[in-house]
């Protein structure tokens, strides 16, 4: 925790590398905790408007030049009203066995009153059945109160008292929400850049998994490579993160662009798409390892930048550290699993068009479940990066093979998984002008098109 609300708001503002972030929801919590009585309290509040006044003019710590926030939602007039309200937040855990009355007589409220408030919620949603391990949340003052059921993922029950009567309405989950825009080029490796640009690492995954199919993470970036992404976190009532999704990224690889927009489709599948609707899914991912070294900082200079497909050399290889996952790159399934001479541990994969497979070698350790006959599906971790055959170093020997016999990866025709469907088109192009828009509010540096 920090130690004061500037460094709170500021920090989040800069989006420095280490954890992740909750500005508002903190700020918020930290009101509702605070209980300070009378003229304190009073002096808190303007101290804590002040800061919050200069912080959002510009103050505090400089921003990251590459970083900047595009869109707040974060001092709505509801949270600095919470500030002056005589009465606090509660919570209340939904234990097993729970019924909804209970809980709420738990939080203070009289059984007549818990039964108005069920009566209210039965239009909108039955509170007969509450879930337990979920929290009803709200305050009461004297003549008003307010009250939060979450009903799922996505939406909260909400319940709002004045004039003694209470009135009940489905809302989404999200109290809060904030979409930053991050901005950063490749001079070392991903994750320091990334880093560096104020991204975290778990969000770093994301974008190397989005791009897993058109990427090789491990053996094509270079310096100069450019990425662009464009951040979504939402917040519930209570302030805590109820997700972090990437809504639309940018990758310039080698001076190829890669696009790629996050899509909830009519069914409620969510994806990623080109901007034309074409799915980044593809059969193959492009490489089998997605980092090379990602927990020792120090030595992620690539070593072998191009341990290239020759023809003595049938493989490629994929310098790694010593327990790296390797992921088949395909569905298909196990048709060899054991020691193979130079090989060491190996594993053959047979794909779902039968002339193709995959070769993987040197690993220090077969993952659960992969032996012979073993199904496996696109990303499914298969082994891990060791040493064992003839290797000098850890690594993965990684082939590509055609009717048996080794071709160059890149050769691999990918096709794509389904597009979005025409009907869902117009939606899907008025979603995609929409996060460019956003993308090129953060920065300008970069045109979408
Ligand atoms: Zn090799």
């Amino acid at each position: 925790m920090h130690k004061d609300f500037a460094a709170k708001v500021s920090s989040s503002a800069t989006s420095r590398r280490s954890a992740r972030k909750r500005p508002v929801p903190q700020l918020a919590i930290a009101w509702r905790r605070f209980s300070l009585r009378g003229s304190g309290r009073w002096l808190l509040a303007a101290l804590a408007s002040l800061l919050l006044i200069w912080v959002l003019a510009g103050g505090g710590e400089t921003s990251v030049a590459s970083t900047s926030i595009t869109h707040e939602e974060w001092i709505g007039a509801e949270a600095v009203q919470e500030a002056a309200a005589e009465s606090s937040w509660k919570r209340e855990l939904i234990k097993s066995g729970d019924a909804a009355a209970p809980v709420l007589m738990r939080m203070g409220y009289s059984r007549s009153e818990a039964y108005d408030i069920l009566q209210a919620a039965k239009p909108v949603y039955s509170l007969a059945k509450v879930r337990s391990g979920r929290h009803f949340s709200g305050r009461k003052g004297e003549t008003s109160a307010e009250l939060y059921y979450p009903v799922d993922y996505d939406r909260v029950l909400y319940l709002t008292k004045s004039h003694n009567v209470w009135k009940a309405e489905i809302r989404p989950r999200t109290a809060f929400s904030q979409t930053q825009v991050f901005e950063g080029e490749i001079t070392d490796n991903l994750f320091t850049d990334a880093a560096r640009a104020g991204m975290d690492d778990r969000t770093t995954m994301t974008l190397v998994d989005i791009f897993a199919w058109d990427i090789d993470f491990v053996r094509d970036l270079r310096n100069g490579d450019r990425f662009r992404v464009l951040t979504e976190e939402r917040f519930d009532a209570e302030g805590r993160l109820i997700s972090s999704v990437i809504r639309a990224a940018e990758f310039i690889n080698q001076g190829e662009t890669y696009r790629a927009i996050r899509y909830t489709l009519a069914d409620g599948s969510v994806g990623y798409y080109t901007p034309d609707g074409t799915s980044m899914r593809k059969t193959y991912l492009k490489a089998p390892v997605k980092f090379s070294r990602i927990s020792s900082r120090f030595q992620l200079r690539r070593k072998h930048p191009v341990l290239g497909f020759t023809r003595a050399h049938r493989g490629v290889d994929y310098a790694a550290a010593t327990g790296t996952p390797i992921h088949a790159v395909g569905d298909g399934r196990v048709v060899f699993s054991g020691w193979k001479g130079g090989y060491g541990r190996f594993v053959l994969i047979r794909h779902v068009n039968s002339t193709h497979s995959t070769a993987y070698g040197h690993m220090r350790s077969y993952a659960k479940g992969i032996r012979n006959g073993a199904r496996v599906r696109q990303g499914d971790v298969i082994g891990y990066v060791g040493m064992s055959g003839l290797a000098t170093g850890p690594h993965l020997h990684f082939e590509f093979r055609v009717n048996g016999r080794a071709i160059n990866p890149l050769n691999i025709k990918r096709d794509s998984a389904t597009p979005v469907p025409a009907t869902q088109m117009a939606r899907f192009r008025a979603e995609v002008e929409q996060q460019k828009q956003a993308m090129i509010a953060g920065v300008n540096k970069l045109t979408w098109g």
